[in-house]
C-alpha cells in the first residue's frame, strides 16, 4: 500500500513518522503541499492532503481515496473531476475539534450573555451601573448545522441551561434543543440573542446570513461564526452592526483567508477577528482517524464522512 501525503513543508518529518507507526508496511512519501515544489511521487492508493492538491492529484492515476485534513473540504472538488465521482473525498469527522470549538463558541456567547463589552464600556467612564441580569434559559442561542461540529456546540449550550435552537437539513432530535427544519429558517431566527454559524460552505448556504435574515435576530444581537465564512454577506454584517441593530461579531472563518488587510472588519470595535483557530487540526487524532479509514478501505469495509459531491458537504 502506498500513502502519498501533501503537507506544508515544516510538518511532514513528524507527519510522515506518525503515519509510519499507525500504518506499519505502508510506504508512505511526502509532498510540500499545497504546490510540490520537487518531483511527483509515484502513483499511490491513497492521498492525505491539507488544502489545495490539483497538481499532485492529476499526477495520481489509481487512487483508491483522498483524504482530507479537514471537515469541509467541499471546495477541493473543484481541484479534480475525479474527486466524489470515482474517487471518494473523505473529511475529518470531529477528530478532537469538535471541543475546542465548543469552547470558543461558549466563550463568545458568555460574553455576550454577561454583557462583558457593556460593563467594559461603562469601566471607561468609572460608571458603577447594574444591568438587567440575562436567564441562561430566556437567552437564546441558534446553532446553524447540526452535524459533528454544531451538534457538539448545541448539545454543550444546552448543558449550560441556554435556550438552545438548531437548524439542519434533515430532521435532528438533541435533548434540550429546539429543531427546526431546513424551510423553517426564519422562524429559527427569530429574535435570537445569538446565532452561531457550524455549516459548510456550499451553494446553497453562501450568503445565507444576509441584511434580511440578520434583521429577524433580537435588537443588540451577536453573531458568532466557525463554519465557513461565505456564509455572511460582511457588508450587511458591517452595516447591521453600524446602525446598532447588531451588538457584536466573533468571527473565526472569512469568505477569502488571511483576510485582507483592508477588510473593514480588522478594524471594526464591534468585530472579533481570530484567524480561522477554533478547530485546530490535530495530528493525533487525525492521523488514527485517516490510518482506520484506511484499514477499513483496505479490507473492503464502508468509512464514514464521504464527501456527498451533489450536496457539497
Ligand atoms: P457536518 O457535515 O457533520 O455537518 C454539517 C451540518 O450542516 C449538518 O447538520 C447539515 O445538515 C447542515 N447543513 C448543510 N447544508 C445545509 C443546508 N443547506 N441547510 C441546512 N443545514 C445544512 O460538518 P461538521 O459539523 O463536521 O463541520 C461543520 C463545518 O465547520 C465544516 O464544514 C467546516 O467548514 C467548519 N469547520 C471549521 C473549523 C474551524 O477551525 N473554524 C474546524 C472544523 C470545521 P444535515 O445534518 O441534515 O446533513
Amino acid at each position: 500500500m502506498r500513502i502519498v501525503l501533501s503537507l506544508p513543508r515544516a510538518q511532514i518529518p513528524d507527519w510522515t513518522a506518525r503515519f509510519a507507526a499507525a500504518l506499519p508496511g505502508a510506504t508512505i512519501d511526502a509532498v510540500n503541499g499545497p504546490e510540490p515544489d520537487g518531483p511527483l511521487p509515484p502513483p499511490a492508493d491513497y492521498l492525505v492532503c491539507w488544502g489545495r492538491c490539483a497538481t499532485l492529484l492529476a499526477a495520481q492515476p489509481r487512487l483508491r481515496a483522498v483524504f482530507a485534513l479537514a471537515a469541509g473540504p467541499g471546495h477541493l472538488f473543484a481541484s479534480d473531476p475525479r474527486l466524489g465521482r470515482e474517487i471518494p473525498l473523505v473529511r475529518l469527522e470531529d477528530a478532537g475539534m469538535a471541543a475546542p470549538m465548543f469552547h470558543y463558541v461558549l466563550a463568545a456567547v458568555l460574553r455576550h450573555a454577561l454583557d462583558l463589552d457593556r460593563y467594559a464600556a461603562q469601566a471607561r467612564e468609572a460608571r458603577w451601573q447594574a444591568l438587567p441580569p440575562r436567564a441562561p434559559d430566556r437567552f437564546a442561542v441558534g446553532v446553524l448545522g447540526l452535524g459533528t461540529i454544531g451538534g457538539a456546540i448545541a448539545r454543550g449550550l444546552a448543558a449550560q441551561g441556554f435556550a438552545v435552537r438548531g437548524w439542519s437539513r434533515s430532521a435532528k432530535a438533541i435533548d434540550g434543543v429546539t429543531a427546526f427544519a431546513a424551510d423553517a429558517l426564519d422562524a429559527f431566527l427569530d429574535g435570537l440573542d445569538v446565532v452561531v454559524g457550524a455549516l459548510p460552505s456550499t451553494p446553497a448556504t453562501d450568503g445565507l446570513l444576509d441584511a434580511r435574515r440578520l434583521a429577524r435576530l433580537a435588537d443588540g444581537a451577536a453573531v458568532v461564526n466557525v463554519g465557513r465564512g461565505r456564509l455572511i454577506v460582511d457588508a450587511d454584517l458591517v452595516a447591521l452592526l453600524d446602525a446598532g441593530k447588531l451588538a457584536h461579531a466573533t468571527l473565526d472563518v472569512f469568505a477569502e483567508e488571511p483576510l485582507p488587510a483592508a477588510h473593514p472588519f480588522w478594524r471594526h470595535p464591534k468585530v472579533t477577528v481570530t484567524p480561522h483557530v477554533s478547530g485546530p487540526t490535530l495530528p493525533g487524532p487525525s492521523i488514527a482517524q485517516v490510518a482506520e479509514k484506511i484499514l477499513r478501505l483496505e479490507r473492503g469495509l464502508a468509512v464514514t464522512g464521504v464527501v456527498d459531491r451533489a450536496r457539497g458537504y
